[in-house]
């Protein structure tokens, strides 16, 4: 049975902890707020003095490698984690010297590289597409001869949300591309047609137990996320091949917090795609549909308390905006829908917000749905609520 006399004094010390967060943007916003019930205090450290985080946290406004701002985490938090995978890995390595850091840097290093992340799913035995690491226009030349078309090349650093990547579809494609691309360490893959994209979100606590979420379905625009759907119906034995990958990477790290795993299925085949080392954009439905949020169970696994369950409450439609926000309040009339705005600039291209509809079930989710998608995108969302 639970000691609750010894569980209140560890809930004292705790309550105490500060945590400090590499990057201030929408993640590091919502894990401020998802920590606060829990008694946590929170620093961020961002470039961007108008990180949307800082409207709910400390923001230290400095460059992620800058000695001064990073003693400070060191000196004032606990534990530092990061909301962002393009941190250096030598800040986040600098810091672990001096204080607790989850995830590992070293899970943090290898998703900054692709082909360090391809190399591991392969040695993890997780199925990716065909690869190889391209330096050379030989090397190019090489890898279509072994891989064919179409292909996608991808800068091995520093891609997000589609950036850094194109479809070679043609051969007449390919010098053009190599001459916009070459100088920067690349990467070649298979393209793969598949039938629909997903993601598995799981978290690992200091003892090695691993919590996960169920699968949930992406769509993407121009190379965005653009929504989500939980729980993916997928069935037991693609669920039981993403938990089992995911698994495997955690325990390869020893890793200590959440996880997202981003996967193609084609056919009855699931394949990895990549994996980030932190919350992420197609867990954000956690926050209304499910037990514990990604972001709080997050925040318990780095700050060692006990994870949250992870059940689903009904289904849940996720949808980002992007660009601009719509207009709100006609939207909240929809029943079972919960809007988060991050209250960042608008800018092309830039995530602001989210909005969450909740239902029973998938059909109801349909149902309560229709009038959310004839605004959004009827003919996407009609892809997505497609079984
Ligand atoms: P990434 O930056 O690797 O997550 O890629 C962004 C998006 O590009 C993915 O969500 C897919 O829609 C698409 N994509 C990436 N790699 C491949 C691939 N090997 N085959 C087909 N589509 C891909």
């Amino acid at each position: 049975m639970l000691n609750l006399m010894k569980s209140s004094k560890i809930y004292a010390t705790i309550g105490l902890m500060r945590i400090g967060i590499l990057g201030g943007g929408q993640l590091g916003r919502m894990l401020a707020l998802a920590g606060y019930p829990l008694g946590f205090r929170f620093l961020l450290l961002d470039p961007d003095a108008a990180a949307c985080g800082g409207d709910v946290a400390p923001l230290l406004t400095a460059d992620y490698d800058d000695p001064v701002a990073l003693e400070r985490l060191a000196s004032e938090c606990a534990v530092v984690t990061y909301d962002f995978e393009n941190v250096p890995a030598g800040s986040a390595e600098t810091l672990a010297r001096r204080v607790a850091v989850h995830p590992a840097p070293a899970a943090l290093a290898c998703a900054q590289d692709r082909w360090h992340e391809k190399q591991l799913f392969t040695k993890l035995g997780i199925a990716t597409p065909d690869y190889a690491p391209v330096d050379s226009r030989d090397d190019l030349a090489a890898a279509l001869a072994r891989i064919g078309l179409p292909a996608v090349l991808k800068t091995r650093r520093f891609g997000y949300d589609g950036k850094g990547q194109v479809v070679l579809r043609t051969t007449a494609q390919i010098d053009t591309e190599w001459r916009r691309f070459a100088g920067q360490p690349l990467l070649l893959e298979a393209f793969v047609p598949f039938d629909v994209e997903c993601s598995i979100i799981a978290v690992r606590d200091a003892g090695g137990q691993i919590a996960t979420y169920p699968l949930t379905r992406n769509l993407h625009r121009d190379g965005i996320l653009a929504a989500s759907l939980a729980p993916y119906p997928c069935g037991a034995t693609l669920y039981g091949e993403a938990v089992n990958w995911i698994s495997r990477l955690l325990d390869y790290f020893s890793y200590i917090g959440v996880m997202a795993l981003e996967l193609f299925v084609a056919g009855d085949r699931l394949l990895a795609n990549e994996f980030a080392p932190r919350v992420h954009n197609s867990g954000h439905w956690t926050i209304d549909g499910a037990a514990t949020s990604q972001f709080e169970n997050h925040l318990r696994a780095i700050a060692g308390l006990p994870l949250g369950a992870t059940d689903c409450r009904g289904a849940a439609l996720m949808l980002n905006w992007i660009g601009e926000m719509p207009e709100r309040d006609p939207w909240l009339a929809l029943p079972g829908l919960h809007w988060h705005d991050y209250r960042k600039t608008p800018r092309p291209g830039r995530k602001l917000g989210h909005a969450t509809l909740i239902a029973e079930d998938n059909d109801a989710l349909r149902k309560n749905g229709a009038e959310l998608a004839a605004q959004y995108d009827p003919a996407m969302l009609e892809k997505l609520l497609k079984n």
